[in-house]
This record gives C-alpha cells, sequence and structure tokens, in this order.
C-alpha cells in the first residue's frame, strides 16, 4: 500500500548565527521587504538593547510601528494583542529569552504574519521551534505555532546571558538522547509514526555536539554550537510534525515538577538532570550522558542550586499521566521503585537533590 503524504515543512529563510548581529537586523529584514514591524522585547532587555536595535533598524529604514514590552505569557492576552496589531505591519520580530518569543511567535501564528526571533538567551529550543509555551486556563501548555521565518543570534549576546540559561540550554540538548529512544520504542510498541529524517537530524545534532563538551561554554565556539544544535533540534520537531524528537520521558518529569514545585527551576537545568535519570532506566547511553554532564560543569551548578527532592520524586511518580497515549520508559509499571533506587544510591543524584 502507498501511503499517502502531504506533509509542508518550513524552515527559516533568514538564519543568521555569528557575533555582533544585533546591529544588522535591519538589513536583514530589508532584503526580505519586511519594512513596517511590530517588536516585542522581554521585560527589561528593551532596556538593554532597545536602543542598539532600534539605532540599527532606523539606519536600514525599518519603521518600528508598534513596541510592546513582554512580562506574561496568556493566551488570551495574546490573541487580543494579535488582533490589534495595525494592518500596515509585515513581520512580528521578537527579542529575548522566553516569554518574548513564545509571545510574538503565537501572535504571528494568529494573525498569519512572518515571524523573527531574536534569542538574547537560549536556555531551550523554542527560539526555533514549531510552537510556544503559554498558559491556557491557568495552566502552562505547549501550543501549535509555526517555525520562525527568521533566526538572528548574536552569540556575544548569548554568551554575556546568565550563566543559568546557559546550563538550562546545554540540559534541554542533550534530552534529545533520551527523547530518541522514547520515541523509538513508542514506534516498535505501535503507537507512534516514525520520521527517520527527523530522527537523524535530532540524534547526530546531539552527537556532534558532544565534541565540544571540554571548551569553556563561555567560549564563542561553545556558545555557536549550543545554539546551532538547539536550532536543529526545533526544526528536528518542525520535520517530525510533532515533540517526539525533542522531548520525551524527561521532559515529562520536568513538565510534572512545573505543575508540582513552589518555584520550579528552568526548564532545562529540570530536564537534564531528568536525562540522566531516564538514559540510566533506558539503559540507553548512560555513561556519554553522566560525562557530558560532568565535563560541561552542569552538575556541578546544580550541586550550588538543588533541586527539591520530594518534589522531584513526586514528579517521577505523575510523569507518566502528564500526556495522553504517551508512551515512554516511564510508562513500564516496574520501572518507577528502580528510579527511587536509583536516585537513592546514586551519589551524584544525592549532591543534586536536597
Ligand atoms: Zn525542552
Amino acid at each position: 500500500m502507498i501511503k499517502s503524504c502531504q506533509m509542508q515543512i518550513s524552515i527559516p529563510s533568514i538564519l543568521k548565527i555569528s557575533e555582533n548581529e544585533l546591529d544588522f537586523i535591519g538589513k536583514y529584514l530589508n532584503n526580505f521587504s519586511f519594512q513596517n514591524i511590530a517588536i516585542f522585547y522581554s521585560a527589561g532587555i528593551d532596556q538593554i538593547y532597545g536602543e542598539r536595535i532600534e539605532t540599527g533598524l532606523k539606519k536600514a529604514g525599518i519603521n518600528i510601528v508598534q513596541r510592546l514590552i513582554i512580562d506574561e505569557i496568556n493566551i488570551e492576552n495574546i490573541i487580543h494583542t494579535a488582533f490589534s496589531i495595525p494592518k500596515t505591519v509585515n513581520a512580528l520580530v521578537g527579542v529575548g529569552g522566553g516569554k518574548a518569543l513564545d509571545y510574538s511567535k503565537y501572535c504571528a501564528h494568529v494573525i498569519a504574519l512572518p515571524f523573527v526571533s531574536v534569542p538574547t538567551s537560549t536556555s531551550n529550543d523554542g527560539f526555533c521551534s514549531p510552537n510556544s509555551s503559554l498558559f491556557v486556563e491557568k495552566k502552562r501548555k505547549t501550543v501549535n505555532a509555526r517555525i520562525p521565518y527568521g533566526v538572528i543570534v548574536d552569540i556575544e549576546i548569548v554568551k554575556n546571558s546568565p550563566v543559568s540559561c546557559i546550563y538550562s540550554g546545554i540540559g534541554d540538548l542533550i534530552s534529545k538522547i533520551t527523547a530518541g529512544w522514547d520515541w523509538k520504542e513508542a514506534v516498535q510498541k505501535g503507537y507512534e509514526d516514525f520520521n527517520d529524517f527527523a530522527y537523524l537530524i535530532s540524534q547526530n545534532t546531539v552527537i556532534d555536539f558532544l565534541n565540544y563538551q571540554k571548551q569553556d561554554i563561555k567560549s564563542n565556539k561553545f556558545i555557536y554550537h549550543l545554539v546551532n544544535s538547539l536550532l536543529m533540534s526545533g526544526i528536528s520537531m518542525e520535520i517530525a510534525g510533532s515533540s517526539r524528537p525533542a522531548s520525551g520521558s524527561e521532559h515529562l518529569i520536568s513538565h510534572s515538577l512545573d505543575m508540582i514545585s513552589a518555584s520550579p527551576k528552568m526548564h532545562g537545568l529540570q530536564v537534564g538532570f531528568a536525562t540522566y535519570l531516564c538514559s540510566y532506566l533506558q539503559d540507553n547511553q548512560f555513561d556519554l550522558v553522566k560525562d557530558f554532564l560532568i565535563n560541561t560543569g552542569f552538575f556541578e551548578y546544580l550541586y550550588e542550586n538543588p533541586l527539591d527532592k520530594s518534589s522531584f520524586i513526586q514528579a517521577i511518580n505523575l510523569a507518566n499521566t502528564v500526556k495522553e497515549n504517551f508512551y515512554t520508559v516511564l510508562s513500564e509499571p516496574a520501572i518507577l521503585n528502580k528510579a527511587i533506587d536509583f536516585l537513592n544510591c546514586d551519589s551524584i543524584s544525592q549532591k543534586i537533590l536536597a
């Protein structure tokens, strides 16, 4: 039988990752005739980079029709904003960490305008993913949007972002190892479709990144490869038509933690430690994951900024209920005891879970 396939895949038309890119946003927008823009800054980022960005935009003849400062990600407000954007605007530009990008990406999706993503930190793969993490009826949800039309990353800026953001990016990246395993198992059990190309991209990208694990995490080379790898992870989701290549059991634990913790840690910090546990449960490249998280200083960072042990154990128990019909290693009933035994005996886990 021939399977019909009408999948449409988008990739960014503007892709710039280098030093001092912040000064050239206007030039790149001009190349695509995006002369009238709405710009969205994460709160505080406007004060740090706004003047520099807007000087460059003016120089290139770009007209800022609307300027918004974003400090929340409530879906109803975003839809309201989307329909208030003047008709003359022909592209939306998001500048900041998570919130401004999630907000403006979804806004652009609602009114079908091109979106240009300008991350000032890369604490997860959201700056180039086809979805947004928003509050829907007071609950944090991942909703479908569209892959950005453009991604412009100034690695000097990312390099100077808080170290927690860099470690969070590292944690989100290594999770592709356990996410890929969960996806393959789900396919073998007949629960999911597989996409060889998306799998290849997400796995090759993380394996390639392992070559840079002994570099200074604040070096341009390291940041360049971290950004590149997170970006390819976002694209692998677009190709698969789902989050499967980038999100598995480790993400379920992090989502549970977000729901039950009084003060959840950054996404990639939770995901990175959960990847360590899940690679053990899967018996999948455990030593490789462990060495990577040691060599990059990820564990060291968590020793100083520990996770709450009882919340983490509660999150493991809840994880399998987070997404319906989503098979992962945590779907196996006997696995929970194995997880608890590991966390109680493993010396690294003991130092991270306080
Ligand atoms: Zn993630």
